[in-house]
């Protein structure tokens, strides 16, 4: 029987993959991966390492959850060395806790290989610091991933009433929503507002507006992308860094 690596593959760019994760990678048998680990990392993998891509394009579209915990356990079964690579961290929106649970009950060792997120990852490479020192305390990374079947909404907007930034995942395609909750619960129409897609790639694009204009601006950026609200989008002025160096290399 192996043992699984419930392992963090960061938010997108291969540099900000952990040392442990790519000892484990450089070692796996077969590696089990989802869409938004950067397929680069396979490339570090041995010979003969076996690859099971248990994601797809549309989200509709992907393994249940069910069906992957057991794609992994059967691995675990046939394999010593099991990675289990999973975007950003695996514990943020990242089902690693359930895959946790599905092994132990079947007796399976695991270890779990933080990652870095792309909730903090991301807004530091627009130049967006999640806190800053006089104008922060505080920071919430919540889904903007309701499901359609639901009658009324899972998120508590009232408790984000006083929240200082708050980060959306999954939320590009609920943005106009998003906002409109904010506005209801009290944020002014002015309160600023990015959209960062595709971020620490050389694709990333970031969109900054307020309440107000950022769904006219940021609708058809391409995914992933991730939403960040609250004064410290405006330090993007003073910090941002990594999209200017992608246009010098233009
Ligand atoms: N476990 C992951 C998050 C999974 S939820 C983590 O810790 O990063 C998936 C969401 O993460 C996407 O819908 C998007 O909102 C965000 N995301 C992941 N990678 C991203 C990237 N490179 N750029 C922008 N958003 C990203």
């Amino acid at each position: 029987m192996g043992k699984v690596y419930l392992t963090g593959a960061g938010p997108g760019c291969i540099d900000l993959l952990t040392v442990k994760a790519l000892r484990l990678v450089k070692a796996a048998d077969v590696i089990i991966y989802d869409r938004l680990a950067n397929p680069d990392i396979l490339k570090e993998a041995k010979d003969g390492c076996e690859f099971v891509y248990v994601g797809k394009e549309d989200s509709n579209h992907t393994l249940p959850q069910e069906e992957i915990n057991e794609v992994i356990y059967q691995n675990a079964l046939k394999y010593e060395s099991v990675v289990r690579l999973k975007g950003g961290d695996p514990f943020v929106f990242g089902r690693g806790g359930e895959e946790g649970i599905y092994l132990r009950e079947r007796g399976i060792k695991f270890e779990f290989i933080p990652g870095i997120t792309s909730a903090i990852a991301v807004p530091a490479y627009a130049g967006i610091p999640v806190t800053h020192r006089g104008v922060t305390v505080s920071f919430r990374v919540v889904t903007g991933h309701e499901s359609k079947d639901k009658s009324h909404s899972q998120i508590p907007w009232e408790n984000y009433k006083t929240d200082d930034t708050i980060v959306f995942l999954m939320g590009l395609h609920r943005l106009r929503h998003i906002t409109k909750k904010l506005i209801e619960i009290g944020k002014p129409k002015t309160y600023p507002i990015a959209v960062i897609s595709r971020g620490t790639t050389k694709d990333e694009k970031t969109v900054v507006g307020t309440l107000e204009t950022i769904w006219d601006l940021a609708k058809e950026l391409p995914t992933p992308a991730l939403i960040v609200v609250g004064k410290v989008v405006n330090l993007r002025e003073q910090l941002s860094w990594f999209e200017e160096q992608l246009g010098e290399e233009k």
